[in-house]
């Protein structure tokens, strides 16, 4: 497999990068940090038919080989002129010399005091420079166009060669993800196929011998594992391959069969459960057997635990993201870590997620020296702003507060009790969650 070029540097060479750097109360900005530094960018590119290639990561820089449009052309269905012809403060009459089609031109020379009937898209005639719009003309009853004084000034209505883009400019930067309307640019410069990055492949398995999976009878004091579904979720809005490996019972063994499979054959494993401080289970014992591996406590609520490190063979290690196992804390830590990290490595250059300011309707308890992501329902105010109420109960464990909400309220680091009325910073969930 070609695999993304991995940085040689220890994580303690990383570690000594980062301000602040304490694995046992890691702010979220530096384990953010942290996290970029680590990661390596998947270096194989292919080339797609652009049809194929929306929300793909474009690989090389698109230099417009051509002038978009072409050439000079009429913006509305009206009548071409010269403004030099235009009479000032007075009506303006020209006969016409002929008519301009979208894509049949009017090719001959016009004479003096002539214009061109012309449609939206035909080339401008040589010589003339400004359309008068067709509704504000009339035409008199000797067939000539009236064109009111004022109508018009020179260059009204007319696009100009090279406008959306000139030859030789840079239409699109690699690292972009391609939207529609990129598709569309692309076509407008004729262009077949675009070079994007291969797709990132991204391996997942839950740990814990509680989890059952669907289908499976739900044994006393057991659940069903919903990490699974909520990260294949959140891997599809990202557009990676990915692999699932199920639930893997809490044995060395199967543990680290899990792990190896994982790591030969993608570029991220992301694993949920056993990465807590009370574990008694096995999963921090194999991944440390088999990898570079940190474990973090987070300054942040919910997702405290955190392990973060390459697993596999030197030369060919894949990331891992070993997230908690609470169901709501694996939305969080996805969306605060492992999202950037994954967009970085597909090749992506990152995008903060946008924030919105919302006022919040109710009091919120917070303690400084931590970063809080409480789920909440955004509204528009019946003045027009945004507010914004928090779901029920916010523990770590009720899923049901995720999707209820359309957004989540982020209480930064250092910000304290929120009163009622105080903005807030939100991330909307649309398309997202
Ligand atoms: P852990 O981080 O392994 O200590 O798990 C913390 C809590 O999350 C426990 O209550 C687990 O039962 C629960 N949990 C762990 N993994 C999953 C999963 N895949 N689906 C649902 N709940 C889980
Ligand atoms: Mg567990």
């Amino acid at each position: 497999m070609n695999r993304p070029v991995a940085r040689m540097q220890s994580l303690e060479d990383i570690a000594s990068c980062v301000a602040g750097y304490d694995p046992n109360a890691l702010p979220v900005a530096q384990a953010q940090d942290f996290i970029a530094r680590l990661v390596p960018r998947v270096q194989a590119v292919e080339s797609l038919a652009i049809r194929s290639a929306l929300g793909r990561v474009l690989a090389r820089d698109i230099v417009s080989p051509i002038d978009v449009p072409a050439h000079d052309n009429s913006a509305m269905d009206g009548f071409a002129l010269r403004s030099a012809e235009l009479a000032p403060g007075a009506d303006t009459l020209i006969g016409l010399a002929g008519t301009a089609f979208a894509g049949a031109q009017f090719s001959g020379s016009v004479p003096a005091g002539l214009g061109v009937r012309i449609m939206t898209g035909a080339v401008m005639p040589a010589g003339l420079d400004t359309v008068v719009p067709q509704e504000f003309t009339r035409t008199d009853a000797d067939g000539r166009i009236r064109i009111p004084a004022g109508t018009v000034v020179a260059g009204d209505n007319r696009r100009l060669r090279g406008e959306d883009l000139a030859r030789g400019e840079a239409a699109l930067q690699a690292g972009r993800i391609l939207t529609p309307a990129d598709l569309g640019l692309l076509a407008s410069l004729g262009q077949a196929e675009v070079p994007v990055f291969r797709r990132l492949r991204v391996a997942f398995f839950s740990t814990g011998d509680e989890l059952r999976s669907i289908g499976e009878p739900l044994d006393e004091g057991c659940v069903y594992d919903s990490n699974r579904y909520t990260i294949w979720g959140m891997l599809q809005r990202l557009g990676v391959e990915v692999l699932d490996l199920g639930v893997v019972r809490d044995e060395p063994a199967a543990l680290r069969e899990a792990f190896t499979q994982a790591a030969a054959c993608a570029d991220a494993v992301i694993t949920s459960g056993g990465v807590s401080v009370g574990e008694a289970d096995h999963t921090k014992q194999v991944m440390k057997q088999l990898g570079e591996v940190l474990f973090w406590k987070i300054a942040m609520r919910p997702g405290r635990p955190m392990a973060i490190g390459r697993i596999g063979e030197p030369g060919h290690e894949a990331m891992l993201f070993g997230l908690p196992g609470n169901p709501v804390a694996v939305m969080v830590t996805f969306y605060a870590f492992v999202r950037d990290a994954l967009l970085a490595m597909s090749g992506a250059t990152p995008q903060p997620l946008p924030l919105l300011r919302a006022v919040s309707t109710e009091a919120m308890r917070k303690k400084p020296g931590r970063t809080e992501y409480q789920r909440g329902i955004v509204s528009q105010a019946a003045d027009g702003r945004w507010q914004v109420r928090i779901t029920g109960a916010q523990g770590s464990g009720i899923l049901r507060s995720m999707s209820e909400a359309n957004g989540m309220v982020v209480l930064h680091h250092g910000q304290g009790h929120v009163a009622a009325g105080d903005l807030v910073d939100v991330i909307p969930f649309n398309g997202l969650v």
